[in-house]
């Protein structure tokens, strides 16, 4: 099975672990956003009349605490439930700050969690593993949370950025926060867990609900709208498009990037070519040698 590592924490970022987080900003009335660090990653909170929720957990529990605070401070109405949009260190291991509410995940976000290479991103980030909370509501499908006269429909549409990949809509706002299935802040994170050939039909999910007028709150970076989400879907396709159609000429790993045409920047594509050929080899699609012509 592919991708068995937590992705996303380069040295660099190690090196440079300061745990913060921004003010929520108004997204629309009941919907706000604040970018928490290291990973820059977007805290949704949705506010209803009888209560709260934040969309994924932060960093660390101490980040998780701190995010809670906050939301609680700012809603004025009790923090009722917490999503995890999937299981990656910035969007998961704050959810031991939400003991006492229900906490939302998709049902292999437990398991993914107990993970060696989770407890080693733990470490690299110093938080203790021993720390750290599994989500106690995990579902398949979709979960419906009401938060006074507010609906918030969690999701998964299939695998794509994970194979655990969860989105919140929040359908009289007008706003979908997307998790890591779409970002603005740079190209989507190719990591080893992720599923390319996937990843366009989850996302046809969330445009499938898309209106004019929605706000797409990604996982990292400035709200998007729906064409720049139906240009991230065509690209992150086409993608994989591109590795297909090479494997098919014969075209071995070494030297497909010269060989393609790419959607994306040349350290993320050299990045997520050895993830795609092992996802194609996978499915039994390997470049074969090919007869020379007469
Ligand atoms: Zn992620």
């Amino acid at each position: 099975m592919l991708g068995e590592e937590q992705p996303r924490v380069a040295d660099t970022l190690v090196a440079m672990t300061q745990f913060s987080l921004g003010e929520f900003r108004a997204v629309t009335d009941r919907v706000f956003v604040a970018v928490a660090e290291p990973a820059a990653v977007n805290i949704g909170l949705v506010v209803g009349a009888a209560g709260c929720l934040v969309v994924d957990t932060g960093s660390s529990p101490g980040q998780g605490a701190a995010i809670r605070a906050a939301a609680e401070a700012l809603a004025g109405v009790p923090l009722v439930a917490a999503l995890a949009t999937h299981w990656h260190f910035d969007h998961a291991f704050g959810l031991a700050a939400f003991a006492g509410v229900p906490t939302y995940a998709h049902e292999s976000v437990p398991g993914r969690l107990a993970q060696t290479s989770t407890r080693e991103v733990a470490e690299n980030l110093d938080v203790a593993f021993d720390s750290l909370a599994a989500p106690t509501q995990t579902f398949a499908l979709a979960r419906v949370v009401d938060l006074g006269g507010l609906r918030v429909e969690l999701v998964h549409f299939g695998r794509g950025h994970t194979d655990g990949d969860v989105v919140a809509i929040v359908p009289d706002s007008g706003v979908i926060f997307t998790g890591d299935l779409l970002e603005s802040a740079g190209p989507p994170a190719f990591g080893p867990d992720c599923y390319l050939r996937e990843w366009p039909s989850a996302v046809d999910g969330i445009l499938g609900l898309v209106a004019e007028d929605t706000i797409l709150v990604p996982g990292h970076g400035a709200p998007m709208d729906r064409l720049a989400a139906f240009q991230q879907r065509a690209e992150i396709s086409g993608l994989y498009g591109q590795v297909e159609y090479l494997i098919g000429r014969g075209v071995k790993l070494d030297d497909a990037y010269a060989e393609g045409q790419w959607p994306f920047d040349e350290a993320t594509v050299r990045g997520v070519l050895p993830l795609a050929y092992a996802e194609l080899a996978a499915a039994g699609i390997v470049p074969r040698r090919q007869l020379p012509l007469a």
